[in-house]
């Protein structure tokens, strides 16, 4: 491949990328600056598989390995914006999959664990992340519904895997003001997207509409 060839894909994504800002994310009600920073320098392209490259930025989940999926970009702006990240936040991601969630995090928090149940997605997420200079987040890969207690309390706990109910270690690991977004509902449809606050030891739940998600399998979650 040529310089010329090189720049000229660069700018493809660029332009892909202002799109879905713009088509995909701002006209369906995205508003926080922050957030559309994030998405903005997170390249989407390096988190899909080599053949769904030129699918980086359509607005739709896409297959990565071990039958599992990279959210769509709204949904992971719709996450990050719900969960009011301010920049000094210890955030706890469940479903680490290809990582772009946790890259998109990190330029939004302090810091980002993030664990998948997984070992082989983990794996290709850490070296990904890390070759990529995500350096503030930590990957862990183990069953997530149990939350990560080694690193706790977070103030934000965002998980990207559809529960049946709210599993209790998130709670037990959440800071006062935290908040828990979690699309809760069926194994595979019907998932309605919850925010949980801490205030004063009791959660305050909102319903903030439906979503689909891969199911959050483990001790809290789905049985397989
Ligand atoms: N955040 C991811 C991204 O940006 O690519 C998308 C994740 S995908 C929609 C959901 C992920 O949750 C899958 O990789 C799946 O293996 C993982 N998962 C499901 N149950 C889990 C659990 N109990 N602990 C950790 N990860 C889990």
């Amino acid at each position: 491949m040529t310089n010329s060839d090189q720049h000229s894909e660069t700018d493809i994504y660029e332009h892909a990328r202002e799109r879905m800002l713009r088509e995909h994310l701002r006209e369906r009600g995205i508003t926080d600056p922050r957030v559309f920073h994030a998405m903005r320098r997170v390249p989407r392209e390096e988190f899909v598989t080599p053949d769904n490259k030129r699918y980086a930025y359509n607005d739709c989940a896409l297959p990565i390995d071990c039958q599992q999926t990279i959210s769509q970009p709204y949904t992971v702006a719709f996450m990050c914006q719900a969960a009011q990240l301010t920049g000094n936040e210890k955030v706890l991601e469940i479903g680490c999959g290809s990582g772009y969630g946790a890259a998109v995090l990190s330029l939004l928090a302090r810091e980002v664990h993030t664990i998948e149940r997984i070992p082989e997605l983990a794996e290709q997420a850490r070296v990904k992340l890390n070759r990529l200079g995500y350096h503030n987040v930590h990957v862990y890969t183990d069953d997530g519904t149990l939350g990560v207690p080694q690193a706790a309390p977070f103030d934000a706990i965002i998980v990207t895997a559809g529960a049946k109910e709210l599993p209790q270690p998130y709670v037990d690991q959440l800071n006062e003001g935290g908040r828990i977004i979690i699309p809760i509902g069926g194994e595979y449809t019907g998932q309605t997207m919850c925010r949980f606050t801490l205030r004063q030891g009791h959660l305050d739940e909102e319903n903030l509409g439906g979503f689909a998600f891969v199911p959050l399998i483990g001790e809290f979650g789905w049985d397989r």
